[in-house]
Formats: C-alpha cells, structure tokens, sequence
C-alpha cells in the first residue's frame, strides 16, 4: 500500500472512502465529524442512528451520500488523558480497524484525518508516528493510504515521519 501526505479538507477528498474521527455516540460533533455531516448532508446522521454507536477503537461504514467519496468510514479515537490508558493501542486500532472495513467495502483508496488530535487531545506527533507505523504493518488490499493534513505542521509531521523508515 501506498501511504502519502498532503493538506487539505478531507471533506473534498476524491477517493473511495474517506474516514471520519467521530464520537462514540455516531451522533455527529465538532471538528472533522461536523464538517463531514455538513458536507454529506443530513442524510448521513439518518444513517449512523441505526448503528447504535461504536466504542473507541472500532469502525464502521456508511455511505458518503453528497461527498466525492462513495463511503464514509466512522471510527472513534481514544481521548488523551496521559497515555497510560491504552490511548496507543486504541488509535492503531482505529487505523487498522478501519482498513478491515475498507477492504469489506473492497475500496482501493482511502484518506484518513488525524484522529483524536482535535478535541480528544492526543500529542501530534505521537499520533502521527501510531497513525504511520499502522498503516505500515496492517495487511490489506487498499492501494493509497492518504493522510489528510488541517495545517502545515501536521503534514510536515506526517512527511518527516514518510521519508523516514
Ligand atoms: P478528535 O475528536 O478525534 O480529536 P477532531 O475533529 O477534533 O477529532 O480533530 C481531528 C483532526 O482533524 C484534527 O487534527 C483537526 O485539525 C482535523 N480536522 C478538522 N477539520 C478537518 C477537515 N475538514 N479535514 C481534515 N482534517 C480536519
């Protein structure tokens, strides 16, 4: 699998599926899970309802209604509260995690946001060395992993950590 870096509002990713760091509740929230419900219209709340929620770690797919990409993979990031909590093991979950979905969906390209970096409040670069090192090590049929940067440091942070093995 590919894995490349660039900036932008995932929102308007033209791939397969796009990711989303949603709640545990799948209720739609701030940050990139509002932006995403915004952009894929209310059809996408009246989609997540049934899904009855998701625990951190874990994903599941809806469609992407009026995006560009045909699914949405919601997965819920751990909240920061120091790292002695598992926060590690549940955001490589989230990314592995949300490959399996994408290759039950049998999509080739997937963008992914900086989950739980936002409100959930997890170090950056940390995440990003869990975000890289996961995409690395999961077997999957994805072709192109696409981080999706919100700012210049985090693609710089993602780009340090891709030129490096
Ligand atoms: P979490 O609750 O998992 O921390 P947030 O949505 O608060 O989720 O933040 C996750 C990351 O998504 C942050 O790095 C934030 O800057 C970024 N982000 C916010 N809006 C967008 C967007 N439209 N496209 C891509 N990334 C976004």
């Amino acid at each position: 699998m590919e894995i490349e870096a660039v900036m932008g509002d995932i929102t308007q990713e033209q791939v397969d599926a796009i990711v989303n760091a949603a709640n545990s509740s799948l209720l739609g929230g701030g940050g990139v899970d509002g932006a995403i419900h915004r952009a894929a219209g209310p059809e996408l709340l009246a989609a997540c309802r049934p899904l009855g929620g998701c625990s951190a770690g874990q994903a599941k797919p809806t469609p992407g209604f009026r995006l560009p990409a045909r699914w949405v993979i919601h997965t819920v990031g751990p909240v920061w509260h120091g790292g002695g909590g598992g926060e590690a093991h549940l955001l490589a979950s989230c990314y592995r995690r949300s490959l399996e979905v994408a290759d039950e969906l049998g999509v080739q390209r997937v963008a992914f946001p900086a989950i739980s970096t936002g409100i959930y409040g997890y170090p950056k670069e940390a995440a990003a060395r869990v975000a890289v090192s996961t995409l690395r090590e999961t077997p999957t049929r994805v072709k192109l992993a696409r981080l999706v940067a919100f700012s210049p440091d985090q693609l710089s942070l993602y780009q340090d950590l891709l030129t490096v093995r």
